[in-house]
C-alpha cells in the first residue's frame, strides 16, 4: 500500500562524522515519510474501559467527519487506546498486516512506552492522522521457533516485547546454543528473551538493558539461574545482532513448557528445541512528532 520513499542520497557519508552518524540512524530506523492522504482506513482498538471506549467513540466521530473509513479488518493506522498492554494486543490482532498497518497509540493512564500521546491530544492526533505528512519508523521484533519430538510441524511467533521460557513443573532444566554450539548449562526459574522496545518492560525487571530500538538485536535475560559449583551460566544479560540465533534445548523432561509471547502463555509438551532471532518482519508506528526514545525512558522512570 505504501511506496517507498528511497532515503536520500548517501554522499554525505564520505563527510565529517556528525552527519555520518545521522545517516546511519535515519537508515537504522528505516524512517520513511509519508504524505498526508496516505491514511484511509481506520481501526480502534481499546482497553476496553469506560473513558478508552468514549474516547474511541469520538474519534470515529472526528476520522469520520474527515472522510476516513473505519475497517476493523483492514486498517492503514490502528489506533490504541489504554496503555502499553492495549498496543500490544492491538499488534497481536493486526499481526497478519503488519506489512500495511501502522500503530499510534493514546494513552489512558501513564505514558506508555508503546502509547505516547495523552487523551487530551485526541483532537490534535486525530487532525494528524488525516491532514499531516508523517513519518513510519520500523522497530525490530523477535521471532520464535519451537520444534516438537514428535513429528508434529514447528510453530513460529512474533513478539512485540518478548518470549519467555520455565517450566510448569518447576526448574527450567536446558542447553543454551548460541549459533548452534553449546554455549551454557542454565538450570533456574526461567529465560527471557526480549526485543528493543520490550527491553523497558520484563527484561528491565531481570536487570536487563535498556537497548535503542536502531539497533536490531534481541536480548536473553536470565531469571534466577542456580550457580555453584556444579552449575554455571554466564549470569550477565546477552545482546545478539539479527542473523544471529539462540537455541533452548531441553535436557530431560521436554514436556510442560510454558512459552510466554508478550501478554499470552501456553504449554507446549514434546518440546526439541526452541530457537530465537531477530525477525524479518517489522512494527510499524506512525510518528507525526518526534519523542525520542531516550527521552521516553527517562519519563517514564526518572520523571
Ligand atoms: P500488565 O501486567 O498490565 O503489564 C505489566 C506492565 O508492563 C504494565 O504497566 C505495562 O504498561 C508495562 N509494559 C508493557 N510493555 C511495556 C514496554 N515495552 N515498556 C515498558 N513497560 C511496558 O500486562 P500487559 O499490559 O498485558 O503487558 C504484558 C507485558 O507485561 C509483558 O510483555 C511483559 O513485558 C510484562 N511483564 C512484566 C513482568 C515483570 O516485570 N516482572 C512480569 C510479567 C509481565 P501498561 O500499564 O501501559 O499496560
Ligand atoms: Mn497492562
Amino acid at each position: 500500500m505504501y511506496s517507498r520513499i528511497q532515503a536520500g542520497n548517501h554522499s554525505s557519508v564520505r563527510m565529517e562524522g556528525v552527519r555520518v552518524g545521522m545517516d546511519e540512524e535515519k537508515k537504522d530506523l528505516h524512517r520513511n515519510r509519508f504524505p498526508a492522504g496516505t491514511l484511509k482506513r481506520f481501526a480502534v482498538k481499546t482497553r476496553d474501559d469506560e473513558f478508552s471506549n468514549e474516547i474511541r467513540e469520538r474519534i470515529i466521530r472526528y476520522l469520520s467527519d474527515f472522510q476516513l473509513s473505519h475497517d476493523e479488518k483492514k486498517p492503514d493506522i490502528v489506533i490504541s487506546v489504554g496503555g502499553d498492554g492495549t498496543l500490544l494486543q492491538a499488534f497481536h490482532q493486526y499481526i497478519y498486516r503488519l506489512k500495511d498497518t501502522s500503530f499510534v497509540g493514546i494513552h489512558t493512564g501513564h505514558l506508555g512506552f508503546y502509547a505516547d500521546w495523552t487523551a487530551e491530544e485526541v483532537e490534535k492526533l486525530v487532525i494528524s492522522i488525516a491532514r499531516n505528512d508523517f513519518n513510519v519508523v520500523e522497530y525490530p521484533l523477535l521471532q520464535t521457533t519451537v520444534h516438537f519430538t514428535d513429528h508434529t510441524d514447528p510453530v513460529s511467533y512474533l513478539a512485540l516485547n518478548e518470549c519467555t521460557v520455565r517450566s510448569a513443573k518447576g526448574l527450567l532444566v536446558a542447553d543454551i546454543l548460541i549459533n548452534d554450539e553449546q554455549f551454557e548449562s542454565f538450570r533456574g526459574d526461567g529465560l527471557c528473551f526480549s526485543t528493543p522496545t520490550g527491553s523497558t518492560a520484563y527484561n528491565k525487571g531481570l536487570s536487563g538493558a535498556i537497548i535503542h530500538p536502531s539497533l536490531p538485536s534481541i536480548q536473553l535475560s536470565e531469571m534466577a539461574s542456580i550457580n555453584n559449583r556444579v552449575f554455571r551460566t554466564i549470569g550477565s544479560p546477552l545482546i545478539l545482532p539479527k542473523h544471529h540465533h539462540c537455541q533452548v534445548k531441553p535436557v530431560g523432561d521436554s514436556d510442560g513448557f510454558n512459552v510466554t509471547i508478550d501478554h499470552l502463555s501456553m504449554i507446549h509438551d514434546h518440546v526439541k528445541m526452541i530457537e530465537f532471532s531477530v525477525a524479518r518482519e517489522k512494527i510499524r508506528f506512525a510518528r507525526f512528532r518526534p519523542l525520542p526514545f531516550w527521552q521516553r525512558v527517562r519519563e517514564a522512570f526518572i520523571g
